[in-house]
């Protein structure tokens, strides 16, 4: 077993599975977890993780696993990634906290003017930071609420905005983030949200039949001058990376606009450059009110940010917003050195290539294995959806299966889904090329094995 001590980009760009999965080690570690750390806290794949970088994780027995994960869409420019590490060993030494409530440094700033610069829309934005992305959303909700005056949010079926009290009311799928966790938060209220593949008419007329379908709703049920937000992921992440029906955006976001409502585009999963855009609003032109943002903002230091239209932002008053930790300096040093790396590195065109190289690999498994119901994705952001073939009866048994034999050929992956039968894809944009395709391999050969 070659001996390994750094992390980054200097890891070898191999698969090596040298022990079962998880391996002894691993199952010790696993064993200490279990007496440590309550069960809901879960684990995908129980390798204890000792360095990653580029397209692999290596596990404390020695395994080299290919990541089709990225900590889900977290380590986009890669662990460890040399710009980051750079910035936040100098910052680590320099200072660690202040509070940037009670005396502020340059780089919060300098985050904040970043963000505002290439979020989309070229209107006078604010932006603000706080540590997870639930908090990006509930601080959303909380400007939304306070320049508009209005009580309700409107959500979708199939979101995930969070797990706090708000966020998890915000989120549709009950087992596991809401079962038991009630009651939840009053004047949140649910739409359809316009899925091509499982829309009851089919996919042509589901864009316009679910805007309709929402928008009546809201006037009927809601009243549209009661609702301060409409509250969005542009593709749904945790819901099985459902890329809305081309026109649902615009037509909701144009609703909003007549309304008076704020259209909050939560882009946690899909911001900075994951879905072969900066931003997956830009797909569609969509220029969002407010938008959130976190998990590959920072590296995998923790960071989120709320970027609004400076009219509604600067209507809450002093104090309003913050949080002890919000933008601490070491995650901002991080957050720079990834928008550094985004441009310098090109990985908004990278983001693009994998999905070139991804999809059509995938399409043809589809051709060859009528279980694979569905193909979709954008960028480095990619799915397929398993379901009984020659239905749309969902195969979450399938699913995990697969999920189970990839990890033990040595491809890190995930599920998603609301019927669990979705497993995505969120390679590092920074995996290369021959690692992709071993990886696309493993997924052909455990198909092929069924
Ligand atoms: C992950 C996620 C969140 C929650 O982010 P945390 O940092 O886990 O709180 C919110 N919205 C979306 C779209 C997400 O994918």
């Amino acid at each position: 077993m070659s001996t390994i001590t750094q992390g980054g980009p200097s890891l070898p760009q191999e698969r090596r599975v040298v022990t079962e999965i998880p391996g002894p080690r691993s199952r010790e570690l696993l064993a200490r977890k279990q007496a440590a750390v309550p069960p809901g806290i879960g684990t995908t794949l129980p390798v204890f993780v000792t360095h990653a970088g580029g397209g692999v994780v290596v596990d404390a027995d020695g395994n080299s696993l290919i990541d089709f994960g990225s900590g889900i869409a977290v380590t986009s420019v890669g662990n460890a990634n040399p710009r980051v590490a750079e910035r936040v060993r100098k910052q680590v030494g320099d200072f660690t906290h202040t509070c940037f409530m009670v005396t502020p440094y340059e780089s919060y700033v300098e985050v904040c003017e970043a963000l505002n610069r290439i979020t989309p829309g070229d209107h006078e934005k604010r932006t603000f930071l706080v540590n997870s992305g639930a908090e990006a959303v509930e601080n959303a909700v909380k400007v939304a609420r306070h320049a508009t005056g209005r009580p309700a949010v409107v959500v979708f079926d199939h979101a995930y905005h969070g797990r706090t009290l708000l966020t998890m009311t915000l989120t549709a799928k009950n087992m596991p983030y809401k079962h038991r966790f009630g009651p939840f938060a009053p004047e949140v209220y649910r739409m359809p949200l316009a899925y091509p593949f499982r829309w009851p008419t089919g996919p042509d007329n589901c864009a316009a039949e679910a805007a309709a379908q929402a928008i009546d709703a809201i006037n009927k049920q809601i009243g549209a001058e009661n609702v301060a937000a409409v509250v969005i992921e542009p593709i749904a992440g945790e819901g099985g990376f459902i890329e809305p029906a081309p026109g649902f955006l615009p037509r909701l976001a144009e609703f909003c606009k007549a309304n008076g409502i704020v259209f909050i585009a939560d882009e946690v999963q899909t911001g900075f450059a994951r879905t072969g855009d900066l931003f997956a609003c830009e797909h569609e032109g969509i220029v969002p009110d407010i938008v959130t943002t976190a998990k590959g903002i920072a590296g995998g230091l923790p960071l989120a940010a709320v970027t609004g239209r400076a009219e509604l932002m600067d209507q809450v008053h002093v104090g309003g917003l913050g949080g002890t930790y919000g933008g601490n300096p070491l995650a901002c040093e991080a957050a720079l050195g990834v928008l550094e790396t985004i441009e310098n590195d090109g990985l908004v065109e990278r983001a693009r290539r994998i999905g070139s190289i991804m999809l059509p690999r995938l399409r043809a498994l589809a051709d060859r294995h009528p279980v694979i119901g569905d193909v979709r994705g954008r960028g480095a952001m990619v799915a397929i959806e398993l379901v009984e073939p020659g239905t749309k009866e969902p195969d979450a048994a399938t699913t995990g299966e697969v999920l189970r034999r990839a990890q033990a050929e040595g491809l890190l992956t995930l599920t998603a889904g609301t019927y669990g039968n979705v497993l995505r894809f969120l390679p590092p944009l920074v995996i290369p090329d021959h690692l992709l395709d071993e990886g696309l391999g493993i997924l052909e050969k455990v198909f092929g094995d069924l």
